[in-house]
């Protein structure tokens, strides 16, 4: 018999895997598209709070701009670059070990942590 709670945990965990599935960044939107391919009857409501939990528990980041939220799979430590055109968010590294190391000696400061948002066109748009 499937209780309540294994439910609950197997919606999660479905959630979880459709953010994890794309490097895109999704909306709540698309999740909820992908997330109606498996299961059909899962509502708005029940995406929005189980993606809360899942940014609650550090599983997934959250990331806004002015235009909407979008949620990320990738919880390594990374910098973003969002396209002006489309409006994407890429995973990228700006900095390296190399060059904290080098700017903390230059400046006797001590970097701690590094959040980067740069902004641009991507490949794919400027190709257009
Ligand atoms: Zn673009
Ligand atoms: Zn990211």
């Amino acid at each position: 018999m499937e209780t309540i709670k294994h439910r609950y945990s197997k919606q999660r965990e479905t959630i979880l895997q459709v953010v994890r599935s794309t490097v895109e960044h999704p909306t709540v939107d698309w999740i909820y598209t992908e997330t109606r391919k498996d299961i059909p009857n899962i509502s708005l409501g029940t995406i929005y709070r189980n993606l809360s939990q899942l940014v609650a528990s550090g599983q997934l980041l959250k990331l806004k701009d002015e235009a909407m939220v979008r949620y990320d799979g990738n919880t390594g430590h990374h910098d973003h670059f969002r396209c002006f055109r489309c409006g994407k968010w890429f995973d990228v590294q700006i900095l390296d070990q190399k060059s904290i190391e080098a700017f903390n000696q230059k400046h006797q400061f001590e970097i701690r942590s590094v959040n980067l948002e740069l902004e641009g066109v991507c490949e794919d748009c400027l190709k257009t």
